[in-house]
């Protein structure tokens, strides 16, 4: 058997890795021209920590969690304001999560998979014949391609969504927000934050700022926003939004005026009702984005990718693919579900908002309240993987 994956990110690896491990033949395409370090640090846990545990991947991931053991959120003039209780947080998921930087999970699965699959970098699917009995593509370099499955793990923006099953407006939901993220090299920074995750938090506005040790500073914007038209100069468009900041942001502002690979997107979800036509199927955010107000999309991709593999694996892709959407479909729409609810504490929109979330955070942290943290993350934190 034999799987066509378009996208090498953590969609796209994990379901190399677990197709793989099944017998099958794996060709990725993907438009970057290779790995890319970009993204911020994620929560990893639930479906994706469980997946990675059946793969044997845990040692190496935990080999590059970043040591967050506190997360701060703070004023303009640095003071703090309430502090999330990163080792609480895993308690609240039995230790089973980790603080990683998106770029390093990608390149976890790449080494663990690249020397047994075949990846064409820099192109892109142009045409797509999909049949009962298999699939053919025809790459923008020219080349055309044949298997048994077309796994579509393209992104929020995927090509494979839009040439199968319509236009993004479709499928697409804005929910009222950008965010942006870059890795940063900033000795001096570095110092200054000593090892502690601050959040700026003001009305409408968040920027976190981490030292995620090899992976380099990582600093991630989100605001509110009223068009879901992506900017064409992401660095003017953050200045344009947080030039009028003090704390780090002049200094920020200015990394992302000499940084050339900025991750710039709207906070959006993708709703659809089926993800597999004949023979082709999407995983990851081109499926199913959850956003990051859901906080958990490097998770839902790796997990996804396993409960794909475990159900296609044998070769018997038709029954499989519907098995894989039955599994996950439900569960994917309550986290989503779930995800829009927290818009609010993840970005609050006034004073009184942020006041409520201090509050919240600041009660929480002590041992008889804490029980308030699990029932707040235990519903959205469940893996799919049983
Ligand atoms: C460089 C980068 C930085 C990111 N940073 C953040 C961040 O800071 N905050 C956040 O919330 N989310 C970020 N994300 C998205 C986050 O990684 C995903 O939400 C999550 O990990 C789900 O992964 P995915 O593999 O489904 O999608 P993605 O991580 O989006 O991966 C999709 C992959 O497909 C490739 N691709 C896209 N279009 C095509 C095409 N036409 N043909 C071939 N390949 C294609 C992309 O280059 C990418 O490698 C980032 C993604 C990338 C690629």
């Amino acid at each position: 058997m034999k799987a066509i994956i378009s996208g090498a990110g953590i969609a796209g690896l994990s379901a190399a890795l677990f197709l793989r491990r099944k017998g099958w033949d794996i060709e990725v395409i993907e438009k970057a021209p290779g790995l890319r370090a970009a993204g911020y640090v994620v929560d990893f846990f639930g479906s994706g920590y469980d997946a990675a545990e059946r793969a044997g991947l845990l040692p190496a991931l935990a080999a590059k969690k970043v040591p967050v053991t506190r997360i701060s959120y703070v004023n303009q003039d640095d003071t703090e304001r309430s502090v999330l209780d990163y080792g609480q947080f895993a308690a609240s998921l039995d230790g089973r999560l980790m603080g990683l930087a998106r770029g390093d999970i990608e390149r976890v699965l790449y080494d663990a998979v690249a020397d047994h699959i075949s990846i064409h970098y820099g192109t892109s699917i142009s045409t797509i014949d999909n049949r009962d009995d298999g699939v053919s593509v025809r790459l923008e370099n020219g080349e055309t391609l044949s298997g048994d499955l077309l796994i579509g793990a393209d992104g929020i923006h995927s090509r494979v969504r839009e040439l199968v099953f319509g236009p993004e407006e479709n499928f697409i939901r804005f929910l009222g927000y950008h965010t942006a993220a870059f890795v940063i090299d900033d000795a001096e920074l570095n110092r200054e934050l000593d090892g502690v995750f601050r959040i700026l938090s003001v009305p409408d506005r968040q920027v976190g700022i981490y030292d995620a040790g090899e992976a380099g500073l990582t600093v991630f914007f989100a605001h509110k926003a009223a068009s879901e038209a992506r900017p064409a100069d992401k660095a003017a468009a953050l200045r344009k939004t947080y030039g009028d900041l003090g704390w780090h942001l002049p200094a920020l502002l200015d990394a992302a005026d000499r940084c050339d690979d900025i991750y710039y997107d709207t906070i959006s979800q993708i709703e659809m009702d089926r993800w597999h036509d004949k023979r082709c199927v999407l995983i990851g955010d081109a499926a199913y984005a959850v956003s990051l107000l859901a906080g958990q999309g490097a998770s839902l991709a790796m997990g996804g990718a396993y409960i794909l593999g475990e159900q296609v694996g044998d070769g018997d892709v038709e029954r499989g693919l519907a098995q894989f959407e039955a599994q996950m479909m439900e569960d994917v729409k309550a986290k989503q579900a779930a995800g829009r609810k927290t818009a609010n504490w993840f970005v609050p929109p006034t004073g009184f908002h942020n006041m409520v979330r201090d509050l919240f955070l600041n009660v929480t942290r002590l041992p008889m309240f804490s029980f308030l943290m699990n029932r707040f993350f235990a519903p959205s934190t469940k893996s799919l993987i049983h």
